[in-house]
């Protein structure tokens, strides 16, 4: 297991979910945690419960990371109760399905504004921290359709896919000032982002994946833990796919 005893992790989307998991996985490491929400001030208590079932410790912080100053005020807010922050892990993310030619405006704008602009909001915020001290490593969850367009998910694909131009130009610039920054791809998890499915449509979602089963959140936290921690020095600008090989 890596050892992240002493570091500061801000999660963004740790409500519910892959966040969450996230959230109890880095506690599990060692990490102080940050479990930010838009709306679902409960569950981000029980994630906060769940970090603190693990030995460790944390906040909540609300805010909405597609809006800058939202976003300034998390990361200012973990800085005046922690004094720094190590790890950020850019999840927070919604989608839509649908035929892009029945979405409207508003709608797309939204699935951009949070999974893409949430990612450089939280990102420029930790910036300077991090810059100042040569140190940092962010994390940023994408989506396998990010690799390769999914149908009926056209604008999630979409923003999916500049986080992933985004994470390795900007682990490109950020290298020299010794900050890490990948992504994980995850394929179908089992979260309340597809409980829409019908069984039916679960089975043959299964059928298509060769390790035979939807990824479960922990799958995920795994990964995060390991390209946050010291494990994962020399890999930078990637973009990992947890998919039980779909893809
Ligand atoms: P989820 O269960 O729907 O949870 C979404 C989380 O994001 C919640 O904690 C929610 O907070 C938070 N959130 C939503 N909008 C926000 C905003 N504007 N600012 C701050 N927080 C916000 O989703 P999930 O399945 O865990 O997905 C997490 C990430 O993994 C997303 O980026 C998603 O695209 C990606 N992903 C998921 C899957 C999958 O199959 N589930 C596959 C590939 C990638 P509240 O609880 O307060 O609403």
């Amino acid at each position: 297991m890596e050892n992240l005893s002493g570091k500061v992790a801000v999660v963004t989307g740790a409500s519910r979910g892959i966040g969450r998991s996230i959230a109890v996985n880095l506690a599990r490491c060692g990490a102080l945690v940050v479990i930010n929400y838009i709306k679902n001030e409960k569950e981000a208590c029980k994630t906060l419960d769940m970090v603190k079932q693990e030995g460790a410790n944390g906040i909540i912080v609300q805010g909405d990371v597609s809006l800058y100053n939202s976003a300034e005020k998390i990361m200012k807010n973990t800085l005046s109760n922690m004094g720094k922050i190590d790890i950020l892990v850019n999840n927070a993310g919604i989608s839509k399905v649908g035929l892009f030619i029945d979405m409207r405006e508003n709608e797309w704008q939204q699935i951009i504004d949070i999974n893409f602009k949430g990612v450089l909001n939280c990102t420029h915020c930790v910036l300077e921290h991090m810059i100042s001290r040569k140190s940092g490593s962010i994390v940023n969850i994408s989506s396998m359709w990010g690799k390769v367009g999914a149908s009926c998910e056209s604008i999630y694909s979409a923003s999916k896919g500049a986080v992933n131009l985004f994470t390795k130009s900007i682990a490109k610039e950020m290298g020299p000032s010794n900050i890490r920054i990948n992504a994980v791809a995850p394929g179908v998890i089992d979260t309340e982002m597809n409980s829409w499915l019908q069984e039916e449509e679960r089975k043959n979602l299964i059928e298509e994946i060769p390790i035979g089963r939807f990824g479960k959140s922990d799958d995920i936290g795994k990964i995060v833990c390991f390209l946050a921690g010291e494990s994962s020095q020399y890999i930078t600008g990637q973009i990992i796919t947890v998919d039980g090989g779909m893809i």
